[in-house]
């Protein structure tokens, strides 16, 4: 490889969720930046990891790193952010070797938020050194802002269940708030607010969102009055970052039904790579679909109680039948209008697809983002991490979505309100707004990519000169020495 292009290095921690905005983000960075990247990738061996990793691009390289074994260092109910923070530590010692490895030195090295302590290496090896936040920028702003506030301030959102106020930002309900904040005496805790101090260490904080979708959200990161002094350095929302749809080539059983259906007829429902329900939930969601008469495709996964992260990561874990743990004959009688399919799904082809008119989501990020830039309202089922607040994002400030009165992840929500939550966002009149609102954010997140000006693209257009001034720079040194 020669050394005349900035070559960049990322780190993805463990999770459908990290590795493919990197993947993305690496992709953009070579296609339109003219840059070399590897991708370091900490993949836990579920299968639906494996396409991403075969990924074939041009001066894109991927190299997977062992995986570390951490069972003797955490208890058995850590939390998964617990689990992702040691996984990463333990892997720093291979991420530095396999950087000095390579052939040409990279210039900066790029980490997800779990990532942070990788910044130690880049110092050690002269690199640039980002922190990508593959979340939207008000969760960007809860996590640099806890560890800055006093301890009262904190006690009054945890204790007394105060809301959270941000400077310049939406304030964070109780009921909304990261479970990592809620146990100061667990590691998550710890882990997350260290994390939160880590991030304004970098030379710059990229997030997968952009200006038309957080204006003021991005504009307090940005004011010194406000959250400036804290995030410290510059903030780049370079978003929305999503997979692609795949080659046409990879049709299946679903799309080949999709086909079959009426423009805009059929509801997804999928709670991302972790999400798991209860077996009471799972029956109710599965009436509130039959009662609703809508068309469904369903990613359906084993129940499994008290666990609403239960497969993020053991994917692979799902052999039982779908009738043994839904309604007796309910795959029976909706054989004419859905699709029950096990455990994974060609989600952003599904999403991609006309006949789909809205999106049953956990609200991850990714999922999101899946949705709006396909246009897509959704009904927002949060279960954990900071998707309760993406789902009242989504509800209240953006307009796309609607939500349970009551939080999925508290209760079991009950049929009837599925089936008229289903109602809303497919067909009903009271639904138009909200589908109409859908559309119209499609466009503004292709705007934001578009290499003719967009914002997100001369964010990273920014970052691709930092890098080419620091590549030059050591060259000089390298001359003059
Ligand atoms: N995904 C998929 N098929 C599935 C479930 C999930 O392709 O059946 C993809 C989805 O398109 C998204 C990612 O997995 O890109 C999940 O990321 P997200 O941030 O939505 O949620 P997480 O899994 O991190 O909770």
């Amino acid at each position: 490889m020669q050394n005349t292009k900035p070559h960049a290095a990322l780190l993805a921690s463990p999770g459908m969720g990290h590795l493919i905005p990197i993947v993305e983000l690496g992709k953009r960075l070579v296609t339109y930046h003219g840059f070399h990247v590897t991708i370091f990738v900490v993949a836990t061996d579920v299968s639906a990891t494996q396409s991403l990793l075969r990924q074939q691009c041009p001066n894109l390289n991927i190299i997977k790193l062992p995986l570390v074994d951490i069972p003797g260092l955490i208890d058995s109910t850590a939390t998964i952010v617990t689990k992702l923070a040691v996984m990463m530590r333990e892997t720093l010692p291979s991420l530095r070797s396999a950087i000095l490895a390579l052939k040409s030195p990279p210039t900066a090295l790029i980490v997800d938020v779990f990532g942070t302590e990788a910044f130690a290496v880049a110092e050690e090896l002269n690199m640039l050194k980002y922190v990508f936040d593959t979340s939207n920028a008000w969760f960007l702003a809860i996590t640099i802002y806890v560890p800055t506030i006093d301890k009262n301030v904190e006690d009054k959102h945890i204790i007394q269940k105060q809301p959270l106020r941000i400077p310049g930002c939406k304030s964070v309900r109780f009921d909304d708030t990261l479970e990592a904040y809620l146990d100061r005496n667990d590691q998550t805790y710890i882990e997350y607010k260290r994390i939160g101090i880590e991030m304004p260490m970098a030379d710059g904080i990229l997030v997968n969102t952009w200006e038309d979708l957080e204006p003021s959200t991005l504009g307090a990161l940005r004011d010194s009055q406000m959250l400036g002094r804290v995030a410290k350095v510059p903030v780049y929302p370079i978003g929305p970052l999503s997979r692609p749809v795949g080659p046409s080539v990879t049709r299946n059983q679903v799309l080949n039904w999709l086909d079959m259906q009426r423009n805009e007829s059929v509801i997804y429902v999928s709670f991302g790579s972790g999400g798991t329900l209860s077996s009471d939930q799972m029956t109710e969601l599965a009436w509130g679909l039959e009662l609703s008469k809508q068309r469904f495709v369903w990613v359906v996964r084993p129940p499994i109680d008290n666990d609403a992260s239960g497969t993020f990561f053991n994917l692979e874990d799902g052999s039982q039948e779908a009738q043994s743990f839904l309604p007796k004959g309910f795959l029976a009688r909706t054989s004419e209008v859905g699709l029950v399919i096990p455990m994974w799904a060609p989600q952003v082809e599904i999403l991609a697809h006309p006949s789909v008119g809205g999106f049953l989501s956990h609200c991850g990020w990714n999922s999101t983002l899946e949705s709006i830039t396909n246009g897509v309202p959704m009904i927002a089922w949060p279960l954990y991490a900071e998707q309760k607040m993406n789902a009242t994002l989504l509800t209240e400030e953006l307009g796309v979505a609607v939500q349970p009165k009551t939080s999925a992840s508290e209760c079991v929500v009950a049929r009837a309100e599925i089936e008229m939550m289903v109602r809303r966002i497919m067909e009903d009149e009271d639904g138009f707004e909200i589908r109409k609102t859908a559309k119209e954010l499609k466009y503004s997140g292709e705007k934001a990519l578009s290499s003719k000006g967009g914002s997100s693209y001369n964010s990273l257009s920014q970052i691709a000169n930092d890098c080419e001034l620091s590549l030059l720079f050591r060259k000089a040194k390298a001359q003059g020495s």
